[in-house]
């Protein structure tokens, strides 16, 4: 491949020509003006420098100049070169003249100046087409249609006044002079039309160098009639052509060296309007009005006539088009981007018109069942892999869901992670069955793409499903109750929820989570502590930071209650910085008072993997001056293996600041103990529902493998906590399993710090500890 270098010098040498160019364009303006100045004052003949051989020698000049810039140009050369050699021939056409009329005789038409003149035309045609081709390659049928009209109307405009005159012109002259004196006026109708329909067709992109192309035209199409007008009324040395044809040359050849600006890709283009157009029509109506009441050239006629059935054409072809844009704008009205799905807009209107025909009355009565789903944890998934990710996800859920669907269902998506289905005729029956399909239907895996991998990942679902007419009879009506359920769903962790007005006390999920956010700065969450005692001692040695949320109204409202909105919400950085600043301080008091106590804190997944979490850990401990081995970091087993690489480097940090890393709840989720071996962690918490039955009868299998997790996860040099202990048997048992640490409402409830009675023994440890000693006094231990 080439490589393309650029070059300083060749760059600089480029700029200085284009200079030595406007200069000489400069001085050429300047003789023009003088020239015309002279024209005006009738003093031309005094003045040899503004005599026909000095102005036909700047026309050259000017032609010249046009097509150097054709001969330097690299890419697009043609466009200056047509121009340029039409430009010539003109001037050559004005030289011709002067020549033949040298004796004082005016010379026969058709004369070799006329050969000059006429052949003006066709280069000049080709050079604006090149030139327009090159900015428009493809036309659409109205954007051409609009030129053609426009092009059309300017063309009978001008024949309406032009032709008629040739009439006097030609008279019962010879053939050959009727041509001629036709080509002209037909030359600049023609040349007209294209103009004015090339600038209807450029619309939007019509720049400084096809504006002033088209200036000289119409200046030379000016010129031209002023002429035919002298001529005709038998005046010829009009000033006007004079003035129009040397004017036109320049301004034509200035047109082809001004550089068009680089249009700016950041702002959108203008559509063309039917402002030019829409005048052509006026004027093709004119003549034909004008034709009505005075002779009127056949052929002004016959373009007025086409004119206006093009226009009629072209209005068919935009009432289409608006039909066709307005039945698009309603599908993308209704329809969500990314899921190709209906959207909100779309569920008002199918509500608003279910609701409006069951209240006919002759209507019979339908029923409507309302599914609310809500991804649970979703925007783990984005703030995980990413927000491309996440859209992969919901992109796929469409089909995911619509499958578990009738043809019949609706299903939509309300924003974010959040959709509903519409079941007709539905009973509560159906719509749970729904429901569950629903949730079952995501059990597999979504296969998502990242930048580095592909990844697989699950999400669950949250359903609340409300009736119509029964639990309301409107749309918003049916939407909260629907949403109520859903909360209810969430908050209790099964797929899906039924409506009943009693849910209703706990209020709308919305109307929680704002409050959530002003409960922060109202200080409504607080901390209570749970001990834990040494198994072997029966000391309380630590304590579980356990956050609440005291409601003014509700009363307390337990963390899984709120804490899943807040994940949701964002709100849960901000969350465990109060947790974690309010559990150190308490540690520094207790610490102060003497009794120094480990505190465990329990942190989100989104808490762990947010940046610089290690040193909001570490500059918090060294603001309340803790030791960091005084505080343990509770995290959920499945979090770490969801990310497990990055959840395996902020572990490690957070081990080397010295900081005890516990799996709480182990043993629900799906860890394997070879997964731990390669983590910074240095303790276990053994899920609550294996110790909850630990001391039931035929539970040999939960007694197994609570042995066999303390067996290994002290091998593997862990310390084991077992919490969820409620009687003294289960403790008992626990502490000859060896488990280190117990945890429970046996030993003790969560409550706020100034209540807690730390210098408590269990009456199990006691009995353990009696026991210890006489086994120790009998030499048996
Ligand atoms: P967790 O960390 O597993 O906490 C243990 C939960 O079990 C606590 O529920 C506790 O009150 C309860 N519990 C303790 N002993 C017993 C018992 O003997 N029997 C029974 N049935 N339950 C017992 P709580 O306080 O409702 O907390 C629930 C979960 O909320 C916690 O589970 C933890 O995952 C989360 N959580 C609590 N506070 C915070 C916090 O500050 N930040 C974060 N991210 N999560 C928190
Ligand atoms: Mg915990
Ligand atoms: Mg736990």
């Amino acid at each position: 491949m080439r490589k393309v270098t650029s070059n300083p010098a060749g760059r600089h040498s480029d700029g200085r020509r284009i200079t030595a160019v406007w200069v000489v364009f400069g001085l050429m303006g300047v003789y023009l003006s003088a020239y015309i100045g002279a024209l005006l004052a009738d003093v031309t003949d005094q003045l040899p420098m503004f005599g026909d051989w000095t102005v036909s020698a700047f026309e050259v000049v000017a032609s010249l100049m046009a097509i150097a810039r054709g001969l330097t140009q690299r890419p697009r050369r043609a466009v200056p070169m047509f121009i340029g050699l039409g430009l010539l021939m003109w001037a050559l056409g004005d030289i011709t003249l002067i020549l033949e009329s040298l004796g004082g005789t005016a010379p026969a038409t058709p004369s070799l100046t006329d050969v000059f003149y006429i052949g003006f035309f066709p280069f000049t045609y080709a050079g604006l087409v090149i030139f327009m081709r090159g900015e428009v390659r493809r036309l659409s049928t109205p954007s051409w249609l609009d030129g053609a009209v426009a092009g059309l109307g300017a063309a009978a405009l001008t024949s309406a006044f032009v032709f008629p005159r040739i009439v006097h012109l030609t008279g019962a002259s010879p053939m050959a002079e009727v041509v001629t004196n036709l080509a002209y006026p037909v030359g600049d109708v023609l040349l007209l039309a294209l103009a004015v329909g090339g600038s209807t067709v450029m619309a939007g992109r019509r720049k400084a160098p096809f504006l002033l192309l088209v200036l000289g035209i119409l200046i030379n199409v000016v010129g031209d009639t002023a002429n035919l007008f002298a001529s005709s009324l038998g005046r010829p040395g009009y000033v006007l052509d004079a003035i129009a044809w040397p004017a036109s040359i320049f301004v034509m050849s200035m047109a082809v060296w001004l550089r068009a600006r680089p249009s700016d890709p950041l702002r959108l283009q203008k559509p063309g309007t039917f402002v030019i157009p829409g005048l052509s029509s006026a004027a093709a109506l004119v003549v034909l009005f004008v034709g009505n009441l005075q002779e009127t050239s056949r052929v002004a006629l016959t373009l007025a006539t086409a004119t206006l059935v093009l226009a009629g054409v072209r209005l068919d072809l935009s009432v289409r088009g608006m039909r066709a844009l307005s039945l698009e704008r309603r599908h993308q009205s209704i329809t969500d981007d990314l899921t190709g799905l209906g959207n909100r807009r779309h569920l008002s209107t199918v509500l608003d018109a279910f609701f409006a025909e069951s209240e006919q009355e002759s209507a019979t009565p339908r029923h409507l069942a309302f599914l609310f789903l809500d991804l649970n944890n979703f925007k783990q998934i984005n703030d995980t892999f990413g927000h491309p990710a996440g859209d992969q996800m919901l992109e796929q859920l469409g089909p995911r869901l619509s499958s578990c669907l009738r043809g019949s269902d609706l299903l939509i998506r309300l924003g974010g992670d959040e959709f509903v289905v519409l079941l007709l005729d539905a009973d509560t029956h159906h719509a749970a069955a729904v429901a569950q399909r629903l949730t079952d239907g995501l059990v597999e895996p979504f296969i998502l793409e990242t930048t580095h991998s592909s990844i697989c990942a699950t999400i669950g679902a949250s359903i609340g499903i409300a009736l119509a007419p029964s639990d309301a009879t409107d749309g918003a009506g049916l939407l909260h109750c629907a949403d109520i359920a859903m909360f209810r769903a969430k908050q209790s962790d099964t797929p899906f929820a039924i409506y009943h007005p009693d849910l209703d006390s706990y209020g709308n999920r919305l109307l929680l989570l704002e409050e959530l956010r002003s409960a922060i700065d109202a200080h409504q969450l607080v901390l209570h502590y749970q001990p834990q005692v040494d198994l072997r001692t029966g000391e309380i040695t630590a304590v579980e930071s356990l956050l609440r949320w005291v409601h003014p109204q509700l009363g307390v409202i337990p963390p899984n209650e709120f804490l899943p909105f807040a994940e949701d919400a964002g709100l849960m950085g901000e969350i465990t910085t109060l947790v974690l600043t309010d559990a150190l301080a308490q540690s520094a008091a207790w610490r102060a008072s003497g009794n120094p106590l480990s505190v465990s804190v329990n942190i989100s997944p989104t808490n762990l993997l947010e940046p610089g979490f290690t040193d909001l850990v570490r500059d918090l401990l060294h603001t309340h001056r803790v030791p960091a081995g005084d505080l343990v970091l509770e995290i959920t087993e499945n979090s770490v293996i969801a990310e497990f690489d990055r959840s395996q480097r902020v572990i490690q940090g957070l081990r080397e600041l010295g900081i005890t890393v516990s799996i709480d709840d182990f043993g629900a989720g799906f860890t394997s103990l070879a997964h731990l071996s390669s983590l910074a962690v240095k303790e276990l918490k053994l899920d609550i529902t294996f110790i909850r039955k630990l001391t039931a009868r035929d539970n040999e299998h939960d007694l197994d493998l609570v042995r066999a997790t303390i067996d290994l996860g002290h091998a593997l040099g862990l310390r084991i906590v077992a919490e969820g202990i409620e009687d003294a048997a289960t403790m008992d048992l626990l502490a000859d399993l060896g488990c280190d640490l117990g945890q429970g409402y046996f030993i003790g409830r969560p409550k706020q710090a100034g209540r807690l009675d730390l210098a408590q023994r269990t009456p199990a440890a006691n009995l353990r500890e009696a026991l210890v000693d006489a086994r120790l006094g009998a030499g048996l231990e």
